[in-house]
Parts: C-alpha cells; structure tokens; sequence
C-alpha cells in the first residue's frame, strides 16, 4: 500500500537547496491553528463517516497509515529524491522488511564482507531458515562481485546485492555507481545502506541503487534518543510490494518517533556539516599523534578511495577509526578514558562516542572472517567544540 496522501505543492521544487528542503519539505503550517511545527498523531484508530467510506483524509488504522508517519516518509523520500517513503520501528525492521519484499521465495544475497554485523546475523540467521543464502564479497573488487554473481545458477531464484559505505567500522568507500551497474547486469535489485552517510552527503537512487536503507536511529534522528528505520525507492511496483509488507508485517514507528525524526531532519544539513569540519579536525590531530598507528576517514588525503568519496559524497562524514600503536590494551584504556567522548555503542548523535568494535559492536563476528582487529577504536564525532574533542582525545592518549 503505497502512502497516497496529499503533498503540499511546494515539495515539487526540487530546485531549492538541501538545507531549505529539509526544513520545509512537507511540513506545511496547519491550516486551522497555525501551528508551524507538526501534529504528533498520537492515535491508533480514526472515525469514518460510513462502514466503507472513511473521512476525506483516508485515515483507518495506524498500523496502515498514520499522518506523522506519512510525513516523515515524504520527507525521507524527499531528501533521498525518491518517490516513496517507508518508515520502520528499527534500521533492522527496514532492512527485514526489503528482504521479505524481495526474496520471499528463497533467494540470494551478495553483501560487502564489511557489513554491518546485525544484517550478517540477519540474513545468515534468520533468512536462511527460509531459503535465502548469501556470500560476503569485497565490493571494491568489482571483479570479486561479477564473480559472485556469475557463480550463482540459474535456481538461485530473486537476487539482492547489499552495499554500504563508507562501511562500518573501516570507514571504507564503494563505487555505488560501479556497483548498481554491476548489479543491474545480473538482474540483482540493488539496496544501499545509507545510514553512515546520510542523504545530505550522498544519495544512492541517483547513482542508480533501487533501494536506499537507513537506521535512523543515527543521524536522521540525530539525538541519540529513538530507534527507527526507513526505505526509499523510486519504482512504483516495488513500493507498493513494500508497502504491503510494512503493513502486513507491521514493524511500523510510532508517531512520537515519527515526530522526533521529522525534527531530527529540519537540523540534518546543519548537523552534518558541523559534524564533517570536527571529523576532519580529528582526523587530522589523530593522523599526527605517535600513539596512533593508523587513521580510517576517507577525508584525509591517505585514505585509499578518498578521490572516489571525494566524487561521491558532499563531504566526508562524523565517523572515524583508528588503530593503536599500545594494541588492544591502548585501545580498551582509550575508550574508557575518554570525559567528552561517552563509551557508548551507536553512532550518528549530536555527543560524540567512542567504541571498542572487538569487544562491543562487533563482538558477534569475533573469530570469524569479519572480525575487526582489536587494536581498533571507532569515534563517532559529534557537534561539540572541535578544541574541547581534542583536548579530550589529546588528555586521554597521553595516558596509555
Ligand atoms: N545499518 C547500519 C550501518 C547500522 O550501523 C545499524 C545499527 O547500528 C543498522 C543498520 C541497524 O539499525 P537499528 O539499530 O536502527 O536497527
């Protein structure tokens, strides 16, 4: 079922910016009370006129449709500049629903071998109880992807190739264009998950993905203070397939949530901006710091794709890791040391975190191929005084 309701007239204008898209897309002040922020629809059913006519606004059951969660959708798909918005009650609940969509009959699934672990644990614990197998490839090897895809035979059924960069916690950078091309080629529907990213730094259906994922648990939302999910697409055929599975399956968000992410979005470019020039600061400081072995970001000069992330994304993103020249005992003793830095999972807030991904994170993959080296450390970089985040950074290396 796809979201049908009205969209104010002004949301067309594909010509203004980002950051005036993303405070105005959809959000027209009400029209009875004037009140410029939206309603919170906090209602779980809706009053018809008759047994099959309900009122003119076509609203019947929250699970189905509810009007903050419609436009938060229009408002993601509005910054993804696609055609239609799903919105979920986790980034795991968008990403279970497209595989639902997709490969309902059994089917096939190529990944990044640097996923995030929770779609790992998903399509290799769950979905291959219902058919669904996968192999993990190095998506900058596109010659490892046709190889992938060539091997597969001809029963393998429905086929999704699954991308995300820059990827987690390697911050390492995809040719999505490359990829989608490649994907295409063997009739594979393409799905990019932008959570690391967001649509202010790059937007995947431009560059010819099919499906553009995100947890908006991150930096849509921005505060650190719900978890949500989204889907974007641009064919019609396929959004209606999704819309029948978010309704069917009913992993939907709720309005409050819906509510908070919708605010989350008017700040997005104002906070990713901000959350680039302290990254880049850290970047630069850590890449200096004899402690410091090695610095993943793609914006520093160093960084193996960074001509390609330069082409692809706006700018270079809030996440960074670092390897320890101390090894794990530096690492842990980092991440625990830190006073501006909050030792937290999760990413994409306006406080910046730090992380051990071999003990937390990505504790899961331990001991296996995609297990991270446990010298690594990951920052996600937030809004504060770039002087105080180092400052932080600086007092807690100088302890290891
Ligand atoms: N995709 C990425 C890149 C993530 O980092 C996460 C969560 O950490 C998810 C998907 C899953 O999202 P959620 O935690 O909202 O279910």
């Amino acid at each position: 079922m796809v979201d049908s309701h009205p969209q104010p007239a002004h949301e067309a204008d594909a010509s203004r910016g980002f950051g005036t898209r993303a405070v105005h897309l959809g959000i027209e002040p009400d029209p009875i009370t004037g009140a410029i922020s939206p309603a919170i629809v906090q209602t779980s059913t809706y009053v018809q006129d008759g047994t099959q006519s309900p009122k003119a606004a076509g609203f019947e059951y929250s699970r189905s449709a509810n009007p903050t969660r419609s436009l938060l959708q229009r408002h993601i798909a509005g910054l993804e500049e696609g055609a239609h918005g799903f919105s979920f009650a986790s980034g795991l609940a968008a990403s279970d629903a497209i595989l639902r969509t997709v490969l309902a009959g059994g089917g096939y699934v190529v990944v990044g071998n640097d996923a995030y672990g929770g779609t790992f644990r998903l399509i290799g614990q769950v979905w291959s109880r219902f058919g669904v197998a996968m192999t993990a490839v190095d998506l900058r090897d596109l010659a490892a992807v046709r190889e992938a895809f060539s091997s597969l035979s001809g029963e393998a059924g429905e086929v999704l190739l699954w991308v995300e960069s820059p990827s987690n916690p390697l911050l390492q950078v995809v040719d999505l264009a490359a990829l989608a091309a490649v994907g295409h080629e063997y009739g594979a529907t393409v799905v990019v998950d932008n959570t690391f990213a967001s649509p202010y730094l790059q937007q995947p259906l431009r560059l010819g993905a099919d499906v553009v994922l995100h947890s908006a648990s991150k930096y849509l939302s921005g505060h650190s203070d719900l978890v949500g999910g989204a889907l974007v697409v641009n064919d019609d055929d396929l959004a209606e397939r999704i819309g029948f599975i978010q309704n069917a399956v009913g992993a939907v968000s709720g309005p409050m949530d819906c509510w908070l992410t919708i605010r989350g979005l008017k700040t997005l470019a104002l906070r990713m901006d901000r959350h680039c020039d302290n990254a880049e600061k850290v970047a630069e400081f850590l890449s200096r710091h004899e402690a410091v072995a090695a610095v993943h970001y793609p914006g520093l000069a160093g960084h193996p794709q960074h001509e390609l992330a330069a082409r692809q994304m706006r700018r270079f993103g809030g996440m960074i890791s670092l390897q320890l020249v101390g090894g794990a005992t530096a690492a842990r003793k980092l991440a625990e040391s830190t006073r501006i830095f909050l030792l937290a999972e999760s990413l994409g807030g306006v406080e910046s975190l730090i992380e051990h991904p071999d003990d937390m994170t990505h504790l899961a993959v331990r001991g296996t191929p995609r297990a991270v080296s446990d010298d690594l450390v990951r920052l996600s970089v937030g809004i504060e005084d770039i002087e105080d985040l180092i400052a932080d950074l600086d007092q807690a290396l100088a302890g290891l």
